[in-house]
């Protein structure tokens, strides 16, 4: 694959995870890896983006824990085929991050909450959120961005948006394309 020398470095990349790395399921959650579905050009995306940045991150909501709707297990079983079949094409996630707790939960973690991101700055000391890009496709993961001072974009989806990203893409190598 061609990458691109021309491009500015940046810092660390954080992803949402439904809807950009996986097929949003718009009537549920994702309970098993079999139903974790890439989105259109998106390992390709995250390949060419993992070019330009020092780490990648995932940040995710499933409150589905709390619920009881699915087990951490369960959920470990999901991220594992996630970041395999990631690996299998030379791309490493260096964390993912999820928020359990239900909406609205005392000590809230949820995006928009910038909780996830502060941890990984503990995890990671070197993490510039000046320098890093938010990627999501809700006002939620695009106020998280905001909050913590990142550059933002959103994947178009047919969630409404009424936080304005600092782009709007229609998937992740479209994201490499203009960044
Ligand atoms: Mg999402």
């Amino acid at each position: 694959m061609k990458v691109s020398t021309s491009k500015t470095p940046f810092n660390t990349l954080f992803l949402d995870r439904d809807g950009v790395i996986n097929v949003r399921n718009f009537d549920g959650y994702i309970t098993r890896p079999s139903e974790f579905i890439f989105c259109k050009h998106a390992m390709e995306g995250i390949q060419l983006l993992a070019s330009l940045f020092d780490r990648i991150i995932v940040v995710t909501n499933q409150q589905c824990i709390a619920k009881n709707i699915i087990s951490e297990s369960n959920l470990n079983d999901i991220h594992r085929y996630m970041t395999d079949s990631l690996a299998a094409k030379g791309i490493k996630i260096d964390a993912i991050y999820v928020a359990e707790n239900l909406k609205d939960a005392p000590n809230d973690r949820r995006k928009p909450s910038p909780a996830m991101g502060l941890e990984a700055k503990e995890q990671f000391s070197t993490i510039d959120f000046t320098n890093s890009w938010m990627v999501g496709d809700t006002d939620s993961d695009i106020l998280f961005g905001m909050n913590l001072g990142m550059h933002t974009a959103a994947v178009k989806s047919n969630e409404r948006l009424t936080q304005t990203p600092t782009l709007l893409v229609t998937d992740l190598v479209e994201l490499y394309n203009r960044i």
